[in-house]
């Protein structure tokens, strides 16, 4: 049993060493910044690349603590649809639109959907997300039908669907303001849509992806988005031969875009998979770039409650150590999802097995639902 004495002592130690590895520390200004909880600056965050890995673990996982105090961690039953995979963009980092040769062209229909929902409830899931190619006979009318029809048979069903991209996609087809496009599938059923960013870099995205929507078009979805009171999250796709400014460059536009509008719920960073697109000559990221950027994008990102650690292409056991490090959401179990495992990836995961990994980390996991509400803990 220790004394009170021994137990001062080492509080004592322990605030010394913790002084003095501060005053060691060669980036002791912006160490200060970081542990009293300021915003830090684009050249601050690229400073961070250059910190040892656990140093910059322990800050991102400080930031976390500020952000979200709770040492819960949530993750949601969900389900992918990926209704079509013809698609007029062709993107050089994609291995699911027909034009890759890899998958058949298909379309589903509206039985088949109500099928993969059905199975969705039985599991005792909770929200859908839609998805697909940018299909060239698709207008406003075929989204909204297909919202119509989902909300009619299954109204408790949340559905977080589309893109920015299909988005836009609808508004060129339909010849319609984004604006107008989003306040009519709202007007559908639609209840928010992911922010599916990819990399918010010009350069990056007219080498990979030239037809999909410019880092400008994909603001307008989101204020269009704000203007009409729904919800929305962001990604990124990073390893696509960006540089380090590029990578912070992304993070400022998702920061920037939440100081304006805050309908940014959560933020999931995913290294690109190259094997089996056009660019498969590119080296993939490693887990290291992983922790990087996750621990950064938790310290730069000040105003994003909810980081979510990327186990589909990350592998299970990484977003595991991803909860250590800014992490504190693990996404939701995917059921079906296609577009990542075409490019050969084979994680898959359930409720059962995430409930373990979240609880194996030292946390305790919660079941939520898509605005983040808590459905069941497991404690
Ligand atoms: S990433 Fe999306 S828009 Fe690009 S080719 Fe694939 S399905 Fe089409």
């Amino acid at each position: 049993m220790l004394t009170f004495l021994q137990v001062h002592r080492a509080s004592i130690f322990i605030q010394v060493i913790h002084t003095a590895m501060k005053d060691m520390n060669p980036n002791n200004n912006l160490y200060h910044k970081i542990y009293q909880g300021e915003r830090i600056a684009p050249e601050e965050a690229l400073e961070l690349f250059s910190w040892d890995i656990i140093e910059l673990g322990n800050a991102g996982d400080m930031r976390r603590k500020l952000a979200f105090p709770k040492e819960t961690v949530g993750f949601i039953i969900d389900r992918i649809i990926n209704f079509t995979n013809i698609c007029e963009a062709a993107c050089a980092f994609c291995a699911f639109h027909a034009r890759a040769n890899l998958i058949e062209p298909y379309e589903v229909t509206m039985d088949d959907i109500y099928l993969k929902i059905e199975e969705l409830v039985a599991a005792g899931g909770t929200q859908v997300m839609l998805q697909g190619g940018l299909h060239p006979d698709y207008t406003l009318n075929t989204y909204i039908d297909m919202v119509t029809s989902v909300k009619k048979r299954f109204p408790d069903i949340y559905l977080h669907s589309f893109s920015p991209s299909e988005i836009v996609h609808i508004s060129r087809k339909s010849s319609m303001p984004i604006n107008d496009v989003v306040k009519a599938l709202k007007l559908s059923g639609l209840d928010s849509t992911p922010g599916a960013s990819d990399l918010l870099v010009d350069r990056i995205r007219n080498k990979v992806s030239p037809k999909k929507t410019t880092v400008d078009e994909w603001r307008e979805v989101m204020r269009a988005l704000y203007r009409n009171d729904m919800m929305s999250s962001a990604t990124m796709t990073y390893g696509m031969g960006e540089t380090d400014e590029e990578k912070i460059a992304h993070l400022k536009v998702l920061r920037d875009i939440q100081d304006e509008t805050g309908i940014l719920q959560a933020f999931i960073p995913w290294s690109f998979s190259p094997a089996k697109t056009r660019m498969e000559d590119t080296l993939p990221a490693t887990g290291i770039d992983y922790l990087k950027i996750l621990a950064i994008a938790r310290i730069f990102l000040d105003n994003i409650t909810y980081i979510q650690a990327g186990w589909l292409t990350e592998g299970l056991k990484l977003a595991q150590i991803a909860l250590t490090m800014g992490a504190n959401d693990m996404g939701g179990v995917l059921m079906e999802e296609v577009v990542v495992r075409a490019t050969g990836i084979k994680t898959r995961t359930n409720d059962k097995e995430l409930i373990h990994i979240i609880q194996n980390a030292g946390k305790i996991p919660v079941q939520r639902d898509s605005r983040y509400r808590a459905i069941k803990e497991y404690v």
